[in-house]
Order: C-alpha cells, then sequence, then structure tokens
C-alpha cells in the first residue's frame, strides 16, 4: 500500500480536500490533487504518452531513449513517473527535462534514477537557484498532503543547459525542447514533437484556466509573443501542464485572452487608477466575461501589467 493511502484513510478523503481548498492562497486555488497515478496513463500519438493529474505529465518514447516530461510533486510522485516511463519502454537512456521551476513539475527529481540525463534551459536554471526553495516553501504551507509530499526534496544541477532550443533524437522520432520568453514564468520550457504534431506547452496555453503571471519576471507583454510563435505550428494535439488536451485553438483562446487582460489594464492605467482599484475592477469584470474560465489569478495578473516597463 502507498504511505499516501494511509494518510487519506486517516484523515478522510473529503477533509483533505477541503484542506487542500482552504489552504491554498490566491493564484494556485484552482490546483487539484497533487497526486500522480499510473491509471491515468494515455497514448495520444505514435511516441507521446500522458500522465493526466496535477500536473499533465508527457512521456515521449523512442526506440533509443525516453524522454520524461516534469516530475511530478514530490520524490513519491516521481516515482510514480519513473515506474510508468521503465514500463513503457526498456531503452536505456532517460532524459527528463521540466516545463518550469514550479514544484510539481520539477521537485520529484530525486526519485528518478542516477543516470537520468537531467536537461533545462540556463533561464530557468537560474530562475530554480534564486526561487526555487521560496516556491517550494510556499506549495508545503498549502496542505498537510503537500508538507508531506515535499518534506526532503534533494535537487542536482542538470546534465545538459541549453539556451533557446535543443533537438533531443530519442530514436525515431525527435522532440525538440525551446525557450521563446518569460510567460507564467521566466524559466517556461516547451516540448514540440513535430513527427507527431504534438505540443507540449507547460503553463503557456491551457484550456480556459485563468494564465497566470506567477512572479516579478512574468510578462504579459511576452507571453503574448510566445504565443505568436507558436501559432505557425498548428500541433494537432496540445497537452498543456494543467487541465484539459486540446487542439491548435488553443493557442488563439489563450492569446484572445491575455490581450484583453493587456488591454483592459493598460485602458485603466491610462486613466490614472490605482493598480490594486485596476486589479479589483478587472477581477469582477472578467468573472462575468469569461464564466467558464477557472482560477483567480486575474488580480494578481492585472498588478503585474502595471508594473510592466
Ligand atoms: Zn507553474
Amino acid at each position: 500500500m502507498f504511505p499516501w493511502k494511509r494518510f487519506l484513510e486517516t484523515l478522510g478523503a473529503a477533509s483533505m480536500v477541503a484542506v487542500a481548498i482552504l489552504a491554498v492562497p490566491g493564484a494556485f486555488a484552482q490546483l487539484p490533487q497533487p497526486l500522480v497515478s499510473e491509471t491515468t496513463l494515455k497514448k495520444v500519438s505514435d511516441h507521446v504518452y500522458v500522465l493526466m493529474g496535477f500536473p499533465n505529465i508527457g512521456i515521449v518514447v523512442g526506440t533509443r531513449a525516453i524522454l520524461v516530461i516534469d516530475t511530478g510533486l514530490g520524490a513519491r510522485n516521481g516515482a510514480t513517473v519513473v515506474r510508468v516511463a521503465q514500463s513503457l519502454s526498456k531503452v536505456p537512456i532517460l532524459y527528463l527535462t521540466t516545463t518550469h521551476f514550479h514544484p510539481e513539475h520539477a521537485s520529484g527529481l530525486q526519485a528518478f534514477p542516477p543516470n537520468t540525463v537531467l536537461i533545462r534551459p540556463t533561464v530557468q536554471q537560474e530562475e530554480l537557484e534564486k526561487l526555487g526553495a521560496e516556491m517550494t516553501d510556499r506549495f508545503r504551507n498549502m496542505s498537510a498532503q503537500n508538507k508531506d509530499l515535499l518534506q526532503d526534496v534533494e535537487l542536482r544541477p542538470p546534465d545538459i543547459l541549453f539556451d533557446k532550443e535543443l533537438n533531443l533524437d530519442l530514436g525515431g522520432v525527435t522532440a525538440r525542447l525551446f525557450w521563446l520568453g518569460a510567460a507564467h514564468t521566466k524559466g517556461d520550457e516547451l516540448i514540440f514533437v513535430e513527427q507527431d504534431s504534438v505540443l507540449l506547452p507547460g503553463d503557456i496555453v491551457q484550456d480556459k484556466l485563468i494564465p497566470n503571471l506567477s512572479n516579478n519576471d512574468a510578462s504579459a507583454k511576452s507571453w503574448i509573443a510566445d504565443l505568436d510563435q507558436l501559432e505557425p505550428l498548428h500541433p494537432r494535439l496540445i497537452v498543456p501542464d494543467h487541465g484539459a488536451l486540446g487542439d491548435a485553438s488553443l493557442i488563439a483562446r489563450e492569446r484572445a485572452f491575455l490581450v484583453d487582460l493587456q488591454d483592459s489594464t493598460l485602458e485603466l492605467w491610462r486613466q490614472g487608477k490605482s493598480a490594486d482599484d485596476a486589479a479589483q475592477a478587472i477581477a469582477a469584470e472578467f468573472k462575468t466575461k469569461y464564466p467558464d474560465w477557472t482560477g483567480n489569478a486575474v488580480a494578481n495578473d492585472v498588478r503585474r501589467i502595471y508594473a510592466e516597463p
């Protein structure tokens, strides 16, 4: 039996959910339970599998190597991901990359075998070193379950760093790892498996989840520019880090939301409203305007746009 099952039984699943919802601050309130389960495994194309959960974890399988995209929250989830990856193929090389430095994407590293080849954009690695510990503490304080999952996080430096782009030949299939610029964080990485026309965009493209400018280096302006560069890829399938999978139309929808948010914010800025007043007004307006979008990051996003040069 997995320890987390005992944990759930002790506390009762319902109270765990309540604890998680009450304890989660602002922008993360929409997040579901942070457990990855092998029962959610889906094959979505010839070479790409996805574990659906928090977060969605992509696994690209070639004849020579496997690429795992994101670790799950803490070592216990990381171990599940490794087990699933190894069950898909016995190839000798295991690559791991992370879409950004947030704990549900990067903190399960220690569960991966020591010969795992860890790859990251340089800018993401720098951001992790600067902000990772503080963000992990924030996640620990969200719930008893998170605290348990994140009790002893051990990180190590990447084996390969890249600036903008890295093409990874996995044998019979190539994964393009790339960084376009700041968006949800400064170091957001995307992965495109061109042969299967599958894009794994991290948190940059999602299905009606309110985009979250999560720190001072996040940028709405740059996020919109990133989306413009994604448009020509016309992916058949998009596998976001959170929420439902979708087609290329998610890119235009994400862009339209961000442009609307940016324009609405700049309009109030021009009128001389304070950041807090604008945040409150636009959060209320967008609740009515986008009733089926989940999350509550709008007020915070408005403050970030005010602060953007
Ligand atoms: Zn994130």
